[in-house]
């Protein structure tokens, strides 16, 4: 199959050549001639399988034939996204997608002035992309009319659901025109999703790229258990020894982000961190910084990193797991894109061990587990809670048998068994229980905020 078999028009064939697309991905097979076709489509597919081609590509052609007698080009499509971050590269997309085509398009999101954004409108755009609130917003204002929207996309909808945009989709959907065409596109499928898409999806055909909550089959997983006050030492001794260039590091909070932005800072590593609590500007800066390999490692949380396109991103670590296991196939799904080889690294220590059994349940497999030398965990150490993202911190697990380790420098690295330093085993190789010696200093427990 190739993309001149999709019914795109020339001017479309042109800027998928110019991006150097030489065939179109599953996603794109399947979705492009439906939406040509006027069909809903229900689409099951994670970031990094092209699923925005998949729906800009045919939007903008249907729009570019079907020219409204209206000059004052009113918004005939609408793209929802849950994160500025997602809004602006679909946004981009869609320029760079119909640059040959007499479209315009805007994107219009929180954290930024909403002035320019009305001079925008104002002019007049065809396609608008937006997040929920922002978009909102302007409703109010009455600078944004969606009375005659043809089409509708909602990018992400589960993450949009998991961040508590339901009400505003619906706010939103009772905006528009009863007659439309919807693509739905969501990486996995629960029953809130569903029950979104009976109201709102009209004889839909379901689309599949990647089974939902499958991981990329691209993306080796693996899982390194170690203690949770070992775990930035790991870290860096991976990102090190492994000469990683570009990583992308997933904590559950905006503040153990920053933490550990700052603790690989101190280790020699150039990192910074993106959450939801940083200015627009901010994330915008960390974002081209680590693309260009200005920063090394990058730390996410998960409602930051949604729609995050890093070409060919190698490496994804999750330094924490998630509490909800569909985001570790989000997460992962930021490496092996588009064809690419990619890694996930999942340091998971005793706290978390329910968590991982969640995934797997998720995957329906196990993740190969690899112990690397020098890093073993302590079997002695008892699980504690995670409550609401957050962990006692510094190891601040309840160690049976024994309270209150101290004193010791950390010795990344260095075995502590003799073994060769950070040499990757299996797991099961009987090996003994590690020596309790130089543990790592206790750090106090220290408050952080949930999510985003
Ligand atoms: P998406 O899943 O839409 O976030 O796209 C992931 C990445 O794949 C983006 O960097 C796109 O530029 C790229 N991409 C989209 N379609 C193709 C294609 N047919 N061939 C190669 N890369 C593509």
């Amino acid at each position: 199959m190739t993309f001149d078999d999709l019914g795109l028009s020339a001017d479309l064939l042109r800027t998928v050549s110019e991006q150097g697309y030489s065939q179109p991905t599953p996603i794109q097979t399947k979705a492009i001639p439906l939406v040509l076709d006027g069909r809903d489509i229900m689409a099951a597919a994670q970031t990094g399988t092209g699923k925005t081609a998949g729906f800009t590509l045919p939007l903008l052609q249907l729009l570019s034939v079907q020219r409204p007698p209206n000059a004052r080009r009113p918004v005939r499509a609408l793209v929802l996204t849950p994160t500025r971050e997602l809004a602006a590269q679909v946004g981009e997309s869609v320029e760079i997608y119909g640059k040959y085509l007499p479209l315009r398009s805007t994107i219009i999101f929180g954290g930024v002035g909403i002035r320019p954004q009305i001079d925008a409108l104002r002019k007049g755009v065809d396609i608008l992309v937006a997040t929920p609130g922002r978009l909102l917003d302007h409703v109010s204002q009455k600078t944004l009319d969606l009375s005659q929207v043809e089409i509708l996309v909602l990018d992400e909808a589960d993450r949009m659901l998991d961040m508590g945009f339901i009400h505003d989709i619906r706010k939103v959907l009772a905006l528009l025109p009863k007659k439309r065409q919807n693509l739905l596109f969501s990486a996995t499928f629960s029953d809130d999703i569903k029950r979104l898409a009976d109201g709102l999806l009209n004889a839909p055909i379901l689309v599949e790229a990647a089974r939902a909550n499958t991981a990329a089959e691209s993306v080796s997983q693996v899982v390194h258990q170690v203690d949770k006050n070992r775990k930035r030492e790991l870290l860096s001794f991976l990102i090190g020894s492994r000469n990683w260039q570009q990583v992308l590091v997933f904590t559950r909070t905006k503040h153990g982000a920053n933490r550990l932005a700052q603790q690989l800072e101190q280790d020699g590593i150039r990192a910074s961190a993106i959450h939801g609590n940083k200015s627009q500007s901010a994330r915008t800066r960390a974002l081209a910084d680590f693309k260009k390999g200005a920063v090394r490692v990058l730390v996410a949380t998960d409602i930051a990193a949604r729609g995050l396109d890093i070409d060919q991103l190698p490496h994804v670590v999750n330094y924490e797991l998630p509490n909800v296991p569909e985001d570790y196939v989000h997460r992962i799904g930021r490496t092996g894109r588009a064809g690419c080889e990619g890694e996930a690294v999942s340091l998971v220590c005793v706290d978390e061990i329910k968590l991982l059994r969640d995934i797997e349940r998720l995957l329906k497999k196990e993740v190969d587990k690899v112990v690397i030398e020098g890093f073993e965990h302590d079997p002695s150490i008892a699980a504690e809670p995670i409550i609401n993202g957050r962990q006692n911190r510094g190891g601040g697990a309840s160690r049976a048998g024994e309270q209150g380790r101290n004193g010791a420098k950390s010795n990344a690295g260095r075995s502590r068994t003799g073994g060769r330093p950070g040499a990757p085993r299996k797991e099961g190789a009987g090996r003994p229980a590690v020596s309790r010696q130089n543990k790592p200093r206790v750090r106090q427990a220290q408050s952080g905020s949930t999510g985003n």
